[in-house]
């Protein structure tokens, strides 16, 4: 008999009870007894839905109260020395947040602990940090008391989850020059104590997660797998242990994963190819983990194409007492309930499965592939075969002209009709700028007025047409602003944007947005992603009527604001039914008809932000270049339809470039403004040996902050820049738009930047 599995849920809950909870707890609204009362409830709720689905083994310890690998950092006591925990008492809910957020008060000022992209997914976890001081000892109680709260309330099979050691230890920083090794030797013989408790608390198996493995390891990171499952197979006292992998394949690492632990899930979402490679070679009476049923995704799973793996799976280890059926990895990455919509099509919704529908696709299968209740799962099946194939050819989904379009299209329209040389002159004579142009990233402070213009007039409050000339009003009251300070290329402020990818969603076919699709991004932050369910179409201009209206009421040169098609891609749940360039080179076509249309109304600059490019980097090296060549190619084909003289920005807030120069210098933007004045240049340094060959914006200005910098501390970093970049080639900028920041903070720092420039240009002269 195969049994239903399943490798964490959701922790938000369905109304966002936990985000609301803990945000009130930080604001002292909340006590800690209310707040681990709010904790338990939804626990138990979640577990009773996942046994009323019909799971056998439930989750237990996936419930987080910020971050699962922080709850490890926890658990094994690593906390830095910086935080003053107590060594002799479990780590407090004070400390644990401390970590995660940082503490100001009276007796402390310590910052957060590092935080970083889980994978490729837009979750982040706390990095741990190491050093030689760095010792483990089991200092949280709350592994262990879950599985006790989980059996009170019923749950028959609670499955303890716990990052296993080799990757809490590989996603870690060390901070001095400790050998993993020897971090290693200290971290086993508390897994061992862990895993003894566990085995006296009567846990059948304990699941360990061990995405590590579909990442490029080199010979150290293998012999720390290595070493820790030796460790971990050779322990008297322990329950079964189930290694968890997902994100990818681990094909490559797969002498490794055959002898860790009693059992493996791999993920047959992302790497089908596993079922071949991987399932035959496990040992006999292991435990094999499929998953079938897209973990991190927004589709309904197409049954019948998992039940033909699942088949396949049973036939390799003739029969199915092994086989764990199950997500491809944690519903974490997966929003709760699709139930709770009421403003999806129908037609849509009837394409969709959220966590609580992908519990029942796992029921399904298993039930199915047991040969039990068939009547029903006929009905389910054909159901999801009746959704597979309207969603085929669905109107919703199919536009004849964009696919006649694409399937037109050749590399022309990613070339400029010039080199840049050639397309820097057009600009310079039409522009007329001086040395060291300044301009500013786009947007302008949200506040809280601007923000309730919105709400006002999706409540009716407000006509379109009063909502618009509020709008206009802040337009026109930024650009006296930018004018007064001395800025030279002017953007209108973004004030009609709720969200850089929504903004551009909502006016594009192909796009849906829900009601409640809220997926934890990292702590209590969740976002909404949009999803792209069809062939993305622009009806009608999205940005032309503010950036020409902008226009029309400056003297100055015009930036029209857009954000690229690899963000708009990265930042949506994508479509599962053609590949992900074929998607992005759709959104590319539509993004470029609005370049051009920008062009046509008289806007002479158009920047393109890719803030999103660096992190669809897929994790393993061998996939890089194959991302660089559609994700660059998508960028030039929005960017080069465009006269020589119009100038094309992009941007970018990050500093690290190593990676991917060659890709930012194929994108081929006249001008790109980049991240820098956090790390005081030192980014630039690559730039030694880099040369970026057209003109670059290395922010000055750290909008991260409301601090204001000084005219001296800019025309610093900006001489600083001139070691590296040529001073026809630099241009002054903030690091990123400054939307978050206040009005008062933003004139004075704009007008400090405006005049940093000016003294640079009388360097020049003189
Ligand atoms: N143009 C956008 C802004 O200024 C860019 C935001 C971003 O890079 N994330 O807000
Ligand atoms: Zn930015």
């Amino acid at each position: 008999m195969a049994v239903a599995s399943n490798l964490g849920f959701p922790r938000f809950g369905i109304k966002r009870e936990w985000k609301k909870a803990v945000e009130s707890f930080w604001k002292g609204k909340l006590d800690e007894t209310e707040l681990r009362t709010v904790a338990d409830e939804l626990m138990g709720r979640h577990w009773r839905m996942q046994s009323d689905a019909g799971l056998f083994a439930t989750p237990v310890n996936d419930f987080s109260f910020y971050d699962h690998m922080l709850d490890m950092t926890a658990l094994l006591g690593a906390v830095p020395p910086r935080y003053n925990a107590p060594l002799d008492e479990d780590v407090s809910l004070d400390t644990y947040f401390a970590m995660a957020r940082g503490a100001q008060d009276e007796s402390r000022d310590v910052p957060a602990m590092e935080m970083t992209k889980w994978f490729d997914t837009n979750y982040h976890y706390i990095v741990p940090e190491f050093d030689e001081n760095t010792n483990f000892l089991i200092a949280s109680q709350q592994p262990f008391r879950v599985v006790d709260k989980a059996r009170s309330v019923g749950v028959e099979h609670p499955r303890p989850v716990l990052i296993g050691p080799a990757t809490y230890l590989l996603l870690g920083k060390v901070l001095d020059n400790t050998s993993l090794a020897a971090l290693l030797e200290r971290l086993l013989p508390v897994y061992g104590e862990i895993l003894r408790l566990y085995k006296e608390m009567g846990v059948y198996v304990v699941q360990l997660d061990e995405p590590c493995l579909i990442l490029d390891l080199d010979e150290e990171a293998k012999q720390i797998v290595k070493t820790a499952w030796d460790y971990l197979n050779g322990l008297t006292e322990r329950p079964k242990l189930l290694t968890a992998t997902y994100f990818g394949s681990i094909a490559h690492n797969s002498d490794l994963a055959v002898e860790m632990g009693d059992g493996l899930h791999l993920d047959l979402v992302r790497a089908p190819e596993q079922l071949e490679e991987i399932v035959p070679i496990l040992p006999e009476g292991h435990l094999i983990g499929l998953g079938v049923v897209n973990g991190r995704n927004v589709w309904r799973c197409d049954l019948d194409r998992a039940l033909t793996l699942l088949k396949r799976a049973v036939d390799i280890r003739h029969g199915s007492e092994e086989i764990m059926v199950a997500p491809s990895c944690s519903l974490l990455h997966s929003p709760i309930d699709l139930d709770l919509e009421s403003g999806l099509s129908d037609e849509v919704k009837g394409w969709l499965a959220f966590g609580a529908q992908k519990l029942g696709e796992v029921v399904t299968l298993t039930r199915v592939l047991n040969g039990e209740g068939l009547v029903d799962a006929q009905k389910t099946f054909a159901a999801s075969r009746q959704a597979q194939s309207e969603r085929a050819i669905s109107k919703r989904v199919v536009n004849k002209s964009v696919r006649e379009r694409q399937a037109h299209i050749d590399e022309s329209i990613t070339q400029r009709q010039s080199e840049f040389p050639v397309r820097a002159r057009a600009q310079k004579n039409k522009l007329n700028l001086p040395p060291y142009p300044t301009t500013t990233i786009g947007s302008f402070p949200q506040t809280r007025e601007v923000r309730r213009l919105r709400l006002k007039l999706r409540k009716g409050e407000l006509t379109q047409g009063q909502y618009e000339s509020a709008i206009e009003a802040e337009i026109l009251n930024t650009l006296r602003y930018q004018e007064e300070a001395g800025v030279d290329v002017l953007v209108h402020g973004e004030f009609e944007r709720n969200d850089m990818v929504e903004y551009f969603g909502e006016q594009l076919d192909g796009f849906a947005f829900t009601q409640h699709g809220w997926v934890q991004s990292y702590g209590s932050r969740g976002v909404k992603p949009p999803i792209i369910y069809g062939d993305v179409n622009r009806p009608n201009p999205m940005t032309v009527r503010w950036s020409k209206f902008a226009k029309d009421n400056t003297d100055r040169p015009m930036k029209g604001m857009l954000t690229g098609p690899v963000t708009i891609l990265q930042w949506s749940f994508v479509r599962d039914d053609q590949s992900r360039e074929q998607t992005c080179e759709q959104i590319a076509l539509a993004i470029r008809d609005e370049v051009l249309d920008l062009e046509k109304a008289g806007i002479d600059v158009v920047q393109i932000d890719e803030p999103a490019f660096r992190e669809g980097l897929p994790l393993r090296k061998q996939h890089w270049q194959d991302y660089f060549d559609w994700a660059v190619r998508c960028f030039r084909i929005t960017a080069s339809g465009v006269r020589d003289d119009t100038q094309i920005h992009t941007h970018m807030c990050y500093s690290e470039f190593n990676q991917i120069f060659d890709a930012i210098a194929a994108m081929d933007a006249d001008v790109i403004s980049i991240e820098a004045s956090r790390s005081r240049m030192e980014l630039l340094d690559a730039f030694d040996e880099f040369h970026y060959p057209n003109d670059i914006g290395p922010g000055v200005w750290d909008i991260h902050s409301p601090r204001v910098p000084s005219i001296d501390e800019m025309t610093e970093l900006l001489t600083k820049a001139l070691k590296y970049i040529p001073k026809e080639r630099l241009w002054v900028n903030p690091d990123c738009g400054l939307k978050t920041r206040g009005w008062p903070e933003v004139r004075e720092s704009l007008a400090n930047m405006v005049e940093a420039a000016r003294r640079m240009r009388e360097e020049i002269v003189s």
